[in-house]
């Protein structure tokens, strides 16, 4: 269980903010990289970078004998597999194990546990926590038509194995079933591996809550409050804030209880993340999924708890017991993050790799900016556009609100086009500054935008 030298299974931003936490904690780092990530911020920062293969992800980042050999080769007694790629993978958790290495993460059990989906709806259901009412395994369009009508339309078709927003399907009605059910499978075994579908009632007017919780291997579990991330493009977060300030707080005290006692009934250890549904309509919420890593939005937690996230989970895998308990944990203001990808707004959001030959970063008090850019910097083709993250701390929503819409006017980026100027009109949006949003909304704002500057 020693952590004294961690192989960054991972790139872009959350590369670095690994590489911070180890290097504040005193821990060497190696950096895994692509042949298209030898210039990457990651790679100037580490004591050492190993290629481990071609750009293309499938040919280096999610390669588990290539991460193996890169860590052994190089002395290191851990890895920390980020978010995406390998880091919801039974099988780099079971490997590290069985090679003596450290995992920086659940451990490979919790992760088959909660890997998928059904499976963690059975847990959920079984731990006394809600599920959104749907169906079990439907195995070909006429049972899933027969399961349907039970549930009521419109329904969402998910692949058990999906994530990333992928793998979700809105049916309506049952013709639209007998068409999309063989696609959504097709897709889901393309994708994933897995052609394991199931519904769930779909939830028109729905915030997405989603809650931080940290576990130890003595099991020790607490949670760190929740985020509201009802902000969504194609299922996919764009803009996340904590506290979740549009649902009372007695609904919130219930659903971090239900996160924390998931999560327990499982033995989860280090970082993880209970998601939820809340209906707006009904006061009602329900689990959704649990990711078992460290998540994109972790730093809106951090900011309103002041607990290093990264750091913790690094000082749980070497084996110390959490170093606080619940009681210990106190929540101070309010906390946003946009997500800035490289996209053209102007042009239906494609994404825009390519150099960056101007980044003047936004700074001042509560802004926090976690990235792997700079100046000169040239945004490979092969992966996830996310360039930046925005972190704005303020003592309540307007303050943080406030920072975040100077953070971003002066934010400069040139050479590529950054999603900037569209978050400028999501925060200045008076539904936004209300907070009347649910999960539809970001999707007619950009419907809009692009019909303006189209
Ligand atoms: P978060 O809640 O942390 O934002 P996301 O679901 O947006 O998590 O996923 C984080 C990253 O991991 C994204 O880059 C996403 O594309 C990727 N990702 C997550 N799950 C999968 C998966 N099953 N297959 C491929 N990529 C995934
Ligand atoms: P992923 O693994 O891709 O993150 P999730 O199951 O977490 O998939 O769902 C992603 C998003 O899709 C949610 O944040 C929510 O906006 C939407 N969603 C998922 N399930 C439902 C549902 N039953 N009703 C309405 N929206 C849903
Ligand atoms: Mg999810």
């Amino acid at each position: 269980m020693s952590v004294t030298r961690v192989l960054v299974a991972n790139r872009g931003e959350i590369a670095v903010r690994i590489i911070r936490a180890c290097q504040s904690l005193g821990i060497e780092t190696v950096a895994a990289v692509s042949e298209a990530d030898r210039e990457s911020l990651a790679a100037k920062m580490v004591n050492r970078v190993v290629c481990i293969g071609p750009p293309r992800s499938s040919d280096s980042y999610l390669k588990t004998a290539a991460l193996l050999a890169a860590a052994q080769g190089t002395g290191c007694d851990s890895l920390h597999p980020g978010y995406g790629f390998l880091s919801e993978r039974a099988e780099l958790a079971q490997a590290c194990a069985d090679n003596n290495i450290t995992f920086v993460g659940p451990t490979a059990d919790n992760i088959t546990k909660m890997g998928d989906k059904l499976a963690a709806r059975k847990i959920a259901a079984s731990s006394g926590v809600a599920t959104v009412p749907g169906s079990d395994h439907a195995k070909n369009a006429r049972e899933a038509i027969a399961q349907a009508e039970k549930i009521g339309y419109p329904v969402l078709l998910k692949a058990s194995a999906g994530g990333g927003g992928r793998g979700i399907k809105l049916v309506g009605n049952a013709q639209e079933m007998q068409t999309t059910f063989s696609t959504a499978a097709a897709e889901a075994r393309a994708a994933f591996g897995n052609d394991t579908l199931y519904m769930e009632r779909y939830i028109g007017n729905a915030r997405h809550v989603e809650v931080q919780v940290l576990g130890d291997r003595f099991g020790n579990v607490i949670h760190l409050g929740e985020r509201d991330c009802s902000l969504q493009r194609r299922h996919q977060k764009i803009v996340e804030e904590a506290p979740a300030y549009a649902v009372s707080l007695e609904v919130r005290a219930q659903i971090c209880n239900s996160a924390a006692i998931l999560a327990r009934s499982i033995g989860y250890q280090n970082a993880g993340t209970v998601e939820f549904i809340f209906d707006n309509d009904t006061n009602e919420f329900f689990f959704l999924e649990m990711n078992t890593r460290i998540q994109v939005e972790h730093p809106v937690t951090e900011m309103i708890t002041g607990v290093d996230l990264v750091a913790q989970q690094l000082r749980i895998a070497r084996g110390e017991p959490l170093a606080f308990k619940q009681s210990d944990i106190r929540f101070t203001g309010h906390a946003i993050e946009c997500r800035i990808n490289a996209e053209s707004p102007q042009h239906g959001f494609r994404p825009c790799p390519g150099r960056i030959t101007h980044w003047e970063a936004p700074s001042g008090p509560g802004v926090r900016l976690d990235t792997h850019c700079y100046p000169g910097y040239c945004v490979p083709p092969f992966y996830d556009s996310l360039l930046a993250k925005l972190i704005v701390h303020g003592a309540d929503r307007s303050e943080a609100i406030a920072r975040t819409k100077r953070a971003l006017a002066t934010f400069q980026v040139q050479g590529i086009d950054t999603g900037i100027p569209f978050l400028q009109t999501v925060v200045d949006d008076a539904d936004y500054l209300a907070g009347n949003v649910n999960t539809r909304w970001l999707e007619k704002k950009l419907e809009q935008y692009s019909a303006s500057h189209g």
